[in-house]
């Protein structure tokens, strides 16, 4: 019911992060909620009017193409990476010689890709993943072909963080002609502290998106869709008749400053030490929860990243989420918990106090 005499800010509170296990947002950096804050009323859509915005756009985009590889990066901060892989598919339709365009991915592409799909007109095409969640290259090279626009490869997929070659997956697009692009929303700011090749400077990547909203810890909206050559981003360009400059590239007109500004920010703060030492930790973290669900007897996905999945029954799932942890399942039916910087040690050391206590509770702490 409405309560005219009482604001709204003194009645509702958001979600508290001490028990969230299974978000891929997490905390906004200090810094950054500051920036968000003081630049939420600019839009980066009227560069006329909001000059400061468009310099931290312009700054933001020069950070992020630092962090995945790319000297002189062509981009803008998007709402998210949905937005950010809808532009992807669209450069590559616009680029595309055919009739009758498809995109060959895995099974493990993000659904926003089906609505890329959808809206665009093309053809989407998922090759299976094995026992392993891993991508069957055989099948994403039979499934390429002459009417292949793009071929998208994910640096650390959502379910599982699985990390796609992204080099052998530049290759079957580049012997089709097609655009390569490398969705590293989740995984774009733990890479450059590993091993894996998946940016720029590791294969013929043509575009890329990465999401400072999630692991970069700025402020949402942000997504980052950065592309190699400035073709790619004037193959979105539209004429703005109404406005001082001829064209424009984003999806949506109006847009917040928040997430240029934070993103800036996020990354002024982090970038490079910052992220790798919350890499570092994640990482531990995750592996010591993997150990803990094993010792308890349940078969574990081992974490690529920071995400680990495990086989737990429903019930005990059932009495976790009762207990106010915000857990989320697979489509596998694992429980998936994604660490994030918020998610401390001591978090999970709660959490798997509870789950032993819910053992005892339901099935005599038998396991799947
Ligand atoms: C989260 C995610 C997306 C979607 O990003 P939004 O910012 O939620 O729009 C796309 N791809 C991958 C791999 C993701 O993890």
């Amino acid at each position: 019911m409405h309560d005219s005499n009482s604001r709204a800010s003194d009645r509702f509170d958001p979600q508290d992060f001490d028990r969230v296990l299974s978000s891929m947002c997490t905390r906004t950096h200090p810094e950054a909620a500051a920036m968000a804050r003081r630049f939420m009323d600019d839009s980066p859509a009227l560069p006329e009017v909001y000059e400061t915005v468009v310099e931290l756009e312009r700054r933001a985009v020069d950070l992020l193409g630092e962090v995945v590889g790319l000297d002189e990066p062509h981009g803008y901060v998007t709402t998210g990476g949905t937005e950010a892989n809808i532009q992807a598919m669209r450069t590559a339709r616009a680029l595309g010689d055919t009739e009758a365009p498809n995109a060959v991915g895995s099974e493990a592409l993000h659904f926003g890709f089906v609505k890329a799909a959808d809206m665009l007109d093309v053809q989407l095409r998922l090759a299976p993943t094995d026992e392993d969640n891993r991508v069957d290259l055989t099948e994403v090279r039979r499934l390429a072909d002459e009417d292949t626009v793009l071929v998208v490869g994910v640096a650390g997929t959502t379910e599982y963080g699985i990390v796609e070659p992204i080099p052998e997956l530049g290759e079957i697009a580049a012997s089709v002609d097609a655009q390569f692009h490398v969705d590293a929303a989740y995984g774009g700011f733990f890479l450059p502290a590993t091993d894996h090749d998946w940016q720029f400077g590791h294969a013929p990547v043509d575009t890329m998106t990465i999401d400072p909203h999630k692991a970069g810890q700025a402020a949402i909206p942000a997504g980052g869709f950065l592309a190699r050559d400035v073709e790619m981003l004037d193959a979105l360009a539209v004429d703005t008749p109404y406005l001082e400059r001829t064209s424009e590239a984003t999806l949506t007109t109006t847009r917040s400053g928040a997430g240029p500004a934070s993103t800036y920010a996020a990354l002024e703060a982090l970038w490079p030490d910052g992220y790798e030492a919350a890499y570092e930790r994640e990482r531990a973290n995750a592996e010591w929860l993997a150990d803990a669900f094993r010792e308890r007897g349940y078969d574990v996905v081992d974490p690529e990243l920071t995400i680990v999945a495990a086989d737990v029954p429903n019930d005990v799932f059932e009495r976790l989420s009762e207990k106010g942890w915000r857990i989320l399942r697979t489509g596998e039916d694992e429980l998936r918990v994604v660490c994030m910087p918020h998610v401390t040690r001591e978090m999970l050391e709660s959490f798997v106090a509870d789950l032993d206590a819910v053992r005892e509770e339901t099935t005599g702490g038998a396991a799947a």
